[in-house]
């Protein structure tokens, strides 16, 4: 029988909402009930005393944080992006530094170069895996390149050979923000621990959550006590702490509170079963739109798995005669919101966040002040080009190639997932219904 588009007014594939995603259950509840009961919210002092590294919990969740991800220090902090400051401020970055960074990421990744008055320098990404490409980033080392953020977008791992073998060949630090990825792995290790530092998020959207979060780790002592000196008001610690190298030992108060520490330890319990579930979802999906010529399902880097934050598709236009947005219009309309989100609507996206440099701040260089800091503090920060055109590979997965979608994570049932496999291969089949919105 032939079918209508549901966008051409045809009956919709599926409208019973879909389930949402909530981790939290009677555990968290009974850890912030704990917690409560105690009168201790907190625990942190901004001073050389004990309580310089917080409270019970706080300290229970970095040491099993840890211990999980095999890393030697773990620092809990109020957010992944308070994560980056640090970890930037703590490799010791002076103003007029380069960074080298993605353009393809949440905005807090390049940030954290601006507040260290350091440039960020954006290199391209892979075509395959979306995560900073290492030949990119080469041509753009130069004698002030001081460290390199790389992200493991979507949930797969950066490519850690080519970029560690730079980091070795040029003596660069590299900060992994590992927001989107905590639980994939690379050659057997975690991602988070495959660089000199690396940041986790555990804000609401992210795989588990502590409502606002965020842990740094890293196998380095030094590193590790400059991060706790940044995240608990360093310039009042140092002196008595005895603290030699003042180098960015401003201090901010990125201190977790210990009923989100509580919530983190009971959500780490079950990231193991949380990821395990995305990445059996994911294959299911992948399996399901294989059929679609046109349609790419993710790759994976050879060595590593991924944690599926969201599914990232390649779209071709050409192959399927039809542009990517009337496509996805036409796929969301045969789907319903999901419960919990409803605000956020059907789960699938065009692209991702336009590449950052395309954003005021880079476009207009006005970050700090008036004149332009730290953009315009000298000859070679001037020199950085933010124009459209130098991230060619982000731009046209922005603006044709790449969508995404959430409807693989926990909660979502066979048959909900077949009915997201069927939504696209209604849309699939029918197509040539669609006019091209010429987007
Ligand atoms: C979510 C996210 C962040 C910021 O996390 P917060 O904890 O909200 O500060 C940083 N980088 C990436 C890639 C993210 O996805």
């Amino acid at each position: 029988m032939r079918k209508t588009l549901a966008i051409n007014g045809g009956t919709p594939v599926r409208t019973e909402i879909f389930p949402g995603y909530n981790t939290i259950g009677a555990e968290e509840e009974a850890a912030v009930i704990r917690v409560l009961r105690s009168g201790v919210l907190s625990k942190f002092l901004g001073c050389w005393d004990e309580d310089f590294y917080g409270g019970p919990e706080v300290r229970a969740l970095e040491a099993e944080w840890a211990t999980y991800f095999g890393a030697k220090h773990a620092v809990a902090v109020n957010s992944a992006t308070s994560g980056l400051y640090a970890a930037v401020g703590a490799s010791g970055i002076s103003p007029g530094d380069e960074i080298i960074v993605s353009p393809y990421t949440m905005s807090a990744s390049a940030t954290a170069a601006i507040v260290y008055g350091a440039v960020p320098v954006f290199a391209d990404v892979e075509e395959d895996y979306f995560c900073l490409d290492a030949r990119r980033v080469e041509e753009l080392i130069t004698e002030r390149t001081k460290a390199i953020i790389v992200v493991d977008l979507l949930g797969l791992p950066f490519d850690v050979d080519g970029i560690t073998a730079l980091a070795r060949k040029y003596d660069l630090k590299v900060i992994e923000d590992c927001a989107q990825a905590p639980g994939a792995r690379f050659a057997g290790r975690f991602a988070g621990t495959l660089a000199d530092l690396g940041v986790y998020s555990l804000n609401y959207h992210k795989h588990i959550h502590t409502g606002e979060g965020g842990i740094v780790v890293t196998d380095d002592d030094l590193l590790a006590e400059r991060v706790r000196l940044i995240r608990n008001h360093a310039e009042a610690v140092v002196d008595d702490m005895g603290v030699e190298d003042i180098t960015n030992m401003v201090g901010f108060n990125f201190r977790m509170t210990e009923m989100e520490a509580a919530v983190g330890r009971e959500q780490l319990k079950k990231l193991p079963h949380l990821i395990e579930i995305r990445q059996l979802n994911a294959e299911y999906l992948s399996k399901g739109l294989s059929g679609l010529n046109g349609i790419e399902p993710p790759r994976v880097r050879s060595g590593a798995t991924h944690a599926y934050y969201v599914m990232g598709f390649r779209f071709d236009e050409e192959k399927l005669g039809i542009d990517r947005h009337s496509f996805i219009a036409a796929v969301k309309a045969e789907l319903p919101v999901s419960r919990l989100r409803e605000t956020d609507g059907v789960l699938i996206s065009e692209g991702y966040v336009k590449p950052l440099y395309l954003s005021a701040m880079y476009q207009r260089r006005i970050a700090f002040g008036r004149q332009g800091y730290p953009f315009t503090m000298c000859e070679h920060a001037r020199s950085v080009s933010y124009a459209r055109g130098i991230c060619p590979v982000a731009e046209k997965l922005h603006e044709k190639e790449l969508f995404m979608t959430e409807l693989m994570r926990p909660g979502m049932s066979r048959p909900d997932l077949d009915d997201v496999i069927e939504a696209f291969n209604k849309v699939y089949e029918y197509r040539s219904e669609l006019q091209s919105s010429g987007r």
